[in-house]
Order: structure tokens, then C-alpha cells, then sequence
């Protein structure tokens, strides 16, 4: 088949087509030498490949296609778990995750936001001033949110940019914030209708909560099955699957998702792994990890771990809750996903204790040897928190290691020889 040309795909959402080529050339080598390297991977696996290698160009005309054929009505962006996608969907948009995993354009950044500010945000932004992100140009709109101070600093100059709508999240678990919390989705819910044009229907927003709900369950599949020893499929491939899930469209990744938990169940019931049986086993925790800051996991796997699982945002706390699905009127359908989402245990909230019990329940239920937490440089939030995190570890006896790290490669060296250390000792 003919290769497509998407350059003009690119120039028609004003993209820097020469910077972004470079982009994608780096990106590209970056998966050949973290994810086509890996040895045993599980066949279904190359439904990753496929979305890699369509992140930026196929995925993008499909979705630009969707809305021309007006099967999709706006694309609608956003960085983070607080912003349910299903509303979004409700409307017949397209929900696409925007955090990025790469610095670019750090010079254009620095004008307007600190050096000493989380690469995370800086990321986002340089992507946009770099214009080397097709899913924010091609976003409608984007939602932000009142979270940590850096991105809702950020926001007010990503918000010069692009058209944004930010939510108001709170940072206490108590029925007063949880009221707030109910508002900002119906707020939300009232911009995305603004928005499309779209009125949200109980018949609309049901089908969006069973969609969503499917793909939670078949990542949950894929979680369960990394409890075996030894583990059927690498960390790299499952951060994957949740950074796809942000991007790709909901139904073919559900069916890929579980083709995927389909032939790890079958490796673990025949006893096959992707690294030999007594491997040691990490379980991941911190920060995001958007595409394609695959570092780290790329050097615990090759230290000679594998990671089995994330108590992160492109991990479990993703999938590992399903919206109640009992809601009948749109009002109370919104309730249960509003319920859902504030029972998220991010670094935001304090206290956050549910967080340090999700992580000792995990590293127990997948038989971790030891607990990998990591902070992006400058994210005080989870920084800070890395101490009780600690303390949460120590007290189930499990052997914890805390790294701070950015987007770059400049401590690779000195992260490996960490690594290596923390694998022995465990
Ligand atoms: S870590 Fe917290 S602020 Fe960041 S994306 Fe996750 S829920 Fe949102
Ligand atoms: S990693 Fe920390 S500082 Fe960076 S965006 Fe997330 S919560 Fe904010």
C-alpha cells in the first residue's frame, strides 16, 4: 500500500513541519530502543506499534475525518483524571489526552513560564509554541483544571493560546468539596453542550459511561494478569496501553486492549513470561508518564526488573475505579461520574492517605519486591509526598526507592547505577 503523506495534514493545522519531523524521527527512535528491543513480547502487542506509529498522522485524519462526516462534533483536550472524558463524549466529541513526555522549544517556554517549573507543564507548552503537537492544534477546546499551582499558573498563558475552559478542582476529601466538585461537572458539562452544539441526552451520556466503563474493565483484565509470576507482558508495553488510551479511539482500543488480556491470560495459564520466572518485580509509582518520556521504565526493564504495575495517571488510577452505572437522569448520571472521579487519590489532596493505601495494596496484590516512586523535578506535590510514601512502604516492609528526574537524558547514567543497586538489594 502506498504510503499517505501527511504533511499537508500538518500544514493545514499550522504545525512546523520541519521541527516536527524531527520530532517524530526521535520519537521513533526512542520506541525502537525502548519498546522493539524487548524480547518475548506478548503478539497482541502490535497493536501498540500500530498506535506509535499512527500517533501523529492516521489517528489525527481519523479523527478530523470523524468530524467532517459529522459522526464527531469538536475535539476537546485535557491533562488530566479530573476531566471525565464521558462528558465529553456524550456530546459526540473526541476526548484526547494533551500532557506531553518530551522537551521542546524550552527557550520560547522560558519567556513565560520559570526554568525551575515541572517538565510536565513546560512540555505542553513548548509543544504549543514549538507547533509540533497535532492534538492541540486540532483541539477545539481545551480543558484545564485548578490542580497543582504550576499548571494552574500554566493555564493562564496556555489559556493566550488556545480557547480553554478550566474546572475547579478541589484539594480536601470532604461532602462540602465533593458538592463543588458535582458543580464543576455540570459546568463542564454545560461549556462542552456550548461547544458542540450538542444537547447532553441520558441516552448519550449512558452509552459514554459503558464505553468508558468497558475500557477500564479491559485494562483491568490486562492489570490482573500481571500478578503472575513470571509477569506475561513488560511495564513499558502497559504504560503504553494507558498513554493509547488518552489518544486512540475508545472502541478499537477496548477490543484491542483485550485481545491483549486474552493471550496474557493464556501466557500465564501456560507459564510463558516476558522475563524468566523469579524476576524481580517493581511496583511503579508518582508522576505521569505522558508519550514518550519512557525513561525510566526503560531503565528499570533493562536494569533486568519488570515493572508489573502503576499506581499513577497513566497507570491504575485510570482504570481501577468504573463510574456507577445506575444513574437514570442526566443530573444523577453526572453525580456518579462526578462521585467517581473525586475519589482519585492524586497529590493534590491532603491529607492523601488513600494513595498510600492503594500503593502497599498493590505492591501486595502483584507481589512487588520493591516500590519504584518517582517525581518529576519540581512537583512539590508529589515530592512532599514521597515521605509519607516512605514511611507507608517501610511499615509494610517493602523496600522503597524515591527518584526525582526531568525529561532528559543527562542522568541516565547515574539513574541506571541507582537502579541497578535498588534491583540487587530487593
Ligand atoms: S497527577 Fe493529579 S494533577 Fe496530575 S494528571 Fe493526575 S490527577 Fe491530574
Ligand atoms: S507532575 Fe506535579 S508539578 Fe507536574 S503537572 Fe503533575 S502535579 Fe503538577
Amino acid at each position: 500500500m502506498a504510503e499517505v503523506d501527511y504533511h499537508p495534514m500538518w500544514e493545514s493545522l499550522g504545525m512546523d513541519v520541519e521541527a516536527h519531523d524531527g520530532l517524530l524521527a526521535a520519537v521513533g527512535q526512542m520506541f525502537q530502543d525502548s519498546f522493539l528491543v524487548q524480547e518475548n513480547r506478548p503478539a497482541s502487542t502490535d497493536y501498540l506499534d500500530s498506535v506509535v506509529a499512527n500517533i501523529h498522522s492516521g489517528r489525527i485524519q481519523e479523527m478530523l475525518d470523524q468530524k467532517e462526516a459529522g459522526t464527531a462534533t469538536k475535539i476537546v483536550g485535557s491533562f488530566c483524571l479530573y476531566v471525565p472524558e464521558e462528558v465529553i463524549m456524550a456530546a459526540r466529541g473526541i476526548s484526547v489526552g494533551l500532557c506531553s513526555g518530551a522537551d521542546w522549544a524550552t527557550d520560547k517556554v522560558e519567556k513565560h513560564i520559570p526554568h525551575n517549573t515541572c517538565p510536565l507543564i513546560k512540555s505542553f507548552n513548548g509543544f504549543k509554541l514549538g507547533r509540533v503537537c497535532p492534538y492541540i492544534e486540532s483541539s477545539d477546546l481545551v480543558v484545564g483544571e485548578n490542580t497543582c499551582d504550576g499548571k494552574k499558573k500554566a493555564y493562564e498563558f496556555f489559556g493566550t493560546q488556545k480557547p480553554m475552559h478550566i474546572m475547579d478542582v478541589p484539594n480536601v476529601k470532604t461532602d462540602t468539596a465533593l458538592a463543588s466538585y458535582r458543580e464543576q461537572v455540570r459546568l463542564l458539562a454545560q461549556r462542552v453542550e456550548q461547544e458542540t452544539g450538542v444537547k447532553i441526552t441520558e441516552e448519550g451520556l449512558r452509552a459514554a459511561i459503558r464505553l468508558v466503563n468497558e475500557k477500564r474493565r479491559a485494562l483491568q483484565r490486562l492489570s490482573a494478569t500481571r500478578a503472575a509470576d513470571p509477569a506475561p507482558i513488560s511495564g513499558l508495553d502497559c504504560l503504553l496501553t494507558v498513554q493509547a488510551a488518552f489518544m486512540d479511539d475508545p472502541v478499537r482500543l477496548t477490543a484491542a486492549i483485550n485481545a491483549m488480556a486474552d493471550e496474557c491470560e493464556r501466557r500465564v495459564r501456560d507459564g510463558v513470561g516476558v522475563a524468566p520466572k523469579g524476576t524481580k518485580r517493581v511496583l511503579y509509582t508518582g508522576t505521569p508518564m505522558p508519550v514518550p518520556f519512557w525513561k525510566l521504565f526503560t531503565l528499570i526493564e533493562q536494569a533486568g526488573a519488570v515493572v508489573v504495575g502503576e499506581e499513577c495517571c497513566t497507570g491504575s488510577r485510570y482504570y481501577k475505579d468504573l463510574v456507577d452505572e445506575s444513574g437514570e437522569t442526566v443530573d444523577e448520571m453526572l453525580d456518579r461520574i462526578a462521585e467517581r472521579y473525586y475519589d482519585i487519590n492524586c497529590a493534590i489532596f491532603t491529607p492523601n492517605e488513600g494513595r498510600m493505601k492503594d500503593v502497599i495494596g498493590m505492591a501486595k496484590n502483584l507481589h512487588a519486591d520493591g516500590i519504584v516512586d518517582c517525581s518529576l523535578q519540581f512537583c512539590t506535590l508529589y515530592d512532599m509526598e514521597s515521605f509519607t510514601m516512605r514511611k507507608a512502604a517501610e511499615e509494610a516492609g517493602i523496600p522503597y526507592m524515591h527518584i526525582s528526574t526531568d525529561y532528559s537524558n543527562e542522568d541516565t547514567g547515574q539513574l541506571t547505577t541507582r537502579i541497578q543497586a535498588f534491583i540487587e538489594m530487593i
